[in-house]
C-alpha cells in the first residue's frame, strides 16, 4: 500500500484504564503516534519506546503546533505509507476538533479510522461521584464549550441554558468560571443550586470542588483549581458527597513509576491501579535468555551431578525450565533433586513453568538468608546448581563458600537496559526498583533524580537507589505485597502531613 492510515483515537480522560481496547491496540502496533497535552503521561508510558513520537500540544512556555500544521503532519506521515495514530484527549470528536483534522485526509484520499473516545464531560464527573442524569432530578445533560475559536470571547447563551432545567457540563471553563456561574444566575437559575469543578479527573491528581453556583467560582479561586476541569451544574452536584468514591482508594493521589522488565510489570501494576495509583510503565531492564548457551547445555546433560537446585527469580526459573524443555527434557530429570527458591514469587514460578514444589524458602526472601539456610541444609557431599542471572551478586555465594559448598553458578539469562522514552516527572512522584539492576536501568536513562522516592523491595535495591541519591522507602518482606503495603503506609502517612 503506497498510502499509510490514520486512526483518529480519543484516549479516554487520563487514567489508562479507560482507553478502549482498539485504541491500546493500535498504541502498542502504530509506527507513529501524534498526541497532544491532554492525553495522560500515564497512556504515553504504553507507548513502546521504538515508536515515532510527535508531541503537537501545548508545553509551558510553548505554543502549540497550529491546527493546519497539525493535519498536514498527518497526511505527510501517511503519505509515507505509515500507519498512524492521532491520539487526543477524551473523545476526538466532542471539542476536539477530530473533524477538522480528517478534512485534509478526506480530500486526498487517505484511508481512515475514528476510534471514539471516553469524553471527560462524563468521565471525570463520573470520578467525582456526580452521575451526568439522575431520575430524581433531570432528564437531559448538555455539554458546552465556554471556549469558541481563538479571539472568539462571546459566552454562551445562559439564558437558554437555565431553561433547559437539564445538568449543564462545561468544559474549557476555568477561565470563564465566575462568568458561568453570574450568567446562570442572572439567566434565572437559583443561586444555591448544587455545582462542581474537577481539576485533572481520572488521574492522581484528580481534586474537586463542590459548591452552590453563587459561592463556586470563590470557593475554586482558594483551592486555586486550575486547567483542565470539568464544570457541572444542576442538582445531581448534591450527590457527590454520598457518591464520590475515587479519591477514597488508598492509593489515589500517589502517582508511581513501575521499572520492572514488560512481562513482569502487569502484576505489580494491576494491583497499585486498583489501589488508586496513578502507574507510569517505564521498564528499564529487559531479561533474556542467554543464547546461544552452551554450558547450560552441558550442565542439563548432567543434572545426576548436583543434589541440590536453588532459584534465585522468577526469571531464572522460567527460563531454566524453557531451555530445559527446548534440549527435549522435563522435570522428570529433577525427580532426584531438592529444590529450593528464594521467595513466593519465585517458588510459584518453579510450580508454574516446571510443575515442581520447592522444598525449601527461606524465612527472609534475600540472597543472604537462602545462602544461610542451604549452607545448613545441604550435606558436605551435596552440589548445589544457581540458575541465575549473568549479573547475579554474591549475597547467596558468600555463607556457601564459607561452609565449603561446591556449588555451580549458571548463568541462563542477562539483564540489559531498556531504552524508554523519559517523561516529565514531579518531585512528588515515587519510583518502584525490585532489583539493583532496574535502579541502574532507570538511572542511565532518566537525569536529576537526586531527592526522589524509591519504593524498594529490599535493602540490596535501596543501597543502589541511595547511591544515587534517591530518598528511600522499603518493603519489610522482599515481596510485591510487602512493597505494596509499605508503599500505602508512606502515602497515607505523606497525606497527613499536608
Ligand atoms: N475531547 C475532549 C475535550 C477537549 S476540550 C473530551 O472529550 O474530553 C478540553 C477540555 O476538556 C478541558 O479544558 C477540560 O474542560 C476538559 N478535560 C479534558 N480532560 C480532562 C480531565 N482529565 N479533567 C478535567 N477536565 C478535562
Amino acid at each position: 500500500m503506497k498510502n499509510g492510515k490514520v486512526w483518529l483515537a480519543g484516549a479516554g480522560p487520563g487514567d489508562p484504564g479507560l482507553l478502549t481496547v482498539k485504541a491500546k491496540r493500535l498504541i502498542e502496533t502504530a509506527d507513529v503516534i501524534v498526541y497532544d497535552r491532554l492525553v495522560g503521561d500515564a497512556v504515553l508510558s504504553l507507548i513502546p519506546c521504538g515508536t515515532e513520537r510527535i508531541d503537537v500540544g501545548k508545553t509551558s512556555g510553548h505554543h502549540p503546533v497550529p491546527q493546519e500544521e497539525i493535519s498536514r503532519i498527518l497526511l505527510k506521515e501517511a503519505q509515507k505509507g505509515k500507519k498512524v495514530l492521532r491520539l487526543k484527549g477524551g473523545d476526538p470528536f466532542v471539542f476536539g476538533r477530530g473533524g477538522e483534522e480528517i478534512e485534509l485526509l478526506s480530500s486526498h484520499q487517505i484511508p481512515y479510522e475514528i476510534i471514539p473516545g471516553i469524553t471527560s464531560a462524563v468521565a471525570v464527573p463520573a470520578y467525582a461521584g456526580i452521575p451526568v442524569t439522575h431520575r430524581d432530578f433531570c432528564s437531559s445533560f448538555h455539554i458546552i464549550t465556554a471556549h469558541r475559536k481563538r479571539g472568539d470571547h462571546s459566552l454562551p447563551d445562559f439564558d437558554t441554558l437555565a431553561k433547559l432545567d437539564g445538568t449543564l457540563i462545561f468544559l474549557m471553563g476555568v477561565s470563564a468560571l465566575e462568568d458561568i456561574c453570574k450568567g446562570l444566575i442572572l439567566a434565572g437559575m437559583k443561586a444555591e443550586t448544587p455545582a462542581a469543578i474537577i481539576e485533572s479527573g481520572t488521574t492522581s491528581r484528580q481534586r474537586r470542588v463542590v459548591a452552590a453556583l453563587d459561592t463556586l467560582p470563590e470557593r475554586a479561586k482558594e483551592k486555586s483549581v486550575s486547567s483542565p476541569a470539568v464544570i457541572v451544574v444542576g442538582r445531581v452536584c448534591s450527590l457527590e458527597n454520598q457518591l464520590a468514591w475515587a479519591e477514597h482508594r488508598p492509593l489515589h493521589g500517589c502517582r508511581i513509576v513501575v521499572t520492572r522488565p514488560k512481562n513482569r510489570a502487569s502484576s505489580l501494576a494491576e494491583r497499585l491501579e486498583i489501589l488508586g495509583a496513578e502507574v507510569l510503565l517505564l521498564p528499564s531492564i529487559q531479561t533474556k535468555s542467554i543464547s546461544p548457551n552452551p554450558v547450560f547445555l552441558e550442565t542439563i546433560q548432567n543434572l545426576d551431578h548436583y543434589q541440590w537446585i536453588a532459584f534465585t527469580s522468577p526469571a531464572g526459573a522460567e527460563l531454566f525450565f524453557e531451555g530445559l524443555h527446548r534440549a527435549g527434557k522435563d522435570s522428570r530429570c529433577l525427580s532426584a533433586h531438592k529444590i529450593a527458591a528464594i521467595g513466593p514469587a519465585t517458588a510459584k514460578a518453579v510450580l508454574q513453568y516446571g510443575g515442581l514444589f520447592c522444598d525449601y524458602q527461606p524465612e527472609a526472601f534475600t540472597g543472604e538468608s537462602l545462602g544461610n539456610g542451604l549452607s545448613e541444609r545441604l550435606l558436605p557431599s551435596d552440589r548445589l546448581l544457581l540458575p541465575r542471572s549473568d549479573i547475579a551478586t554474591d549475597q547467596v555465594l558468600k555463607p556457601l563458600i564459607r561452609k565449603g559448598i561446591s556449588y555451580t553458578d549458571l548463568p541462563v539469562y542477562e539483564t540489559k537496559y531498556q531504552p524508554f522514552f523519559p517523561p516529565v516527572l514531579t518531585p512528588d512522584d515515587i519510583i518502584a526498583f525490585t532489583s539493583a539492576s532496574t535502579v541502574r536501568g532507570f538511572v542511565s536513562r532518566m537525569k536529576g533524580c537526586e531527592g526522589m522516592t524509591a519504593l524498594c523491595i529490599g535493602e540490596q535495591t535501596a543501597e543502589e537507589a541511595k547511591r544515587f541519591q534517591f530518598e528511600t522507602v522499603v518493603a519489610k518482606q522482599a515481596t510485591i505485597d510487602s512493597m505494596i503495603e509499605a508503599l500505602i503506609c508512606y502515602h497515607q502517612e505523606r497525606k497527613k502531613k499536608r
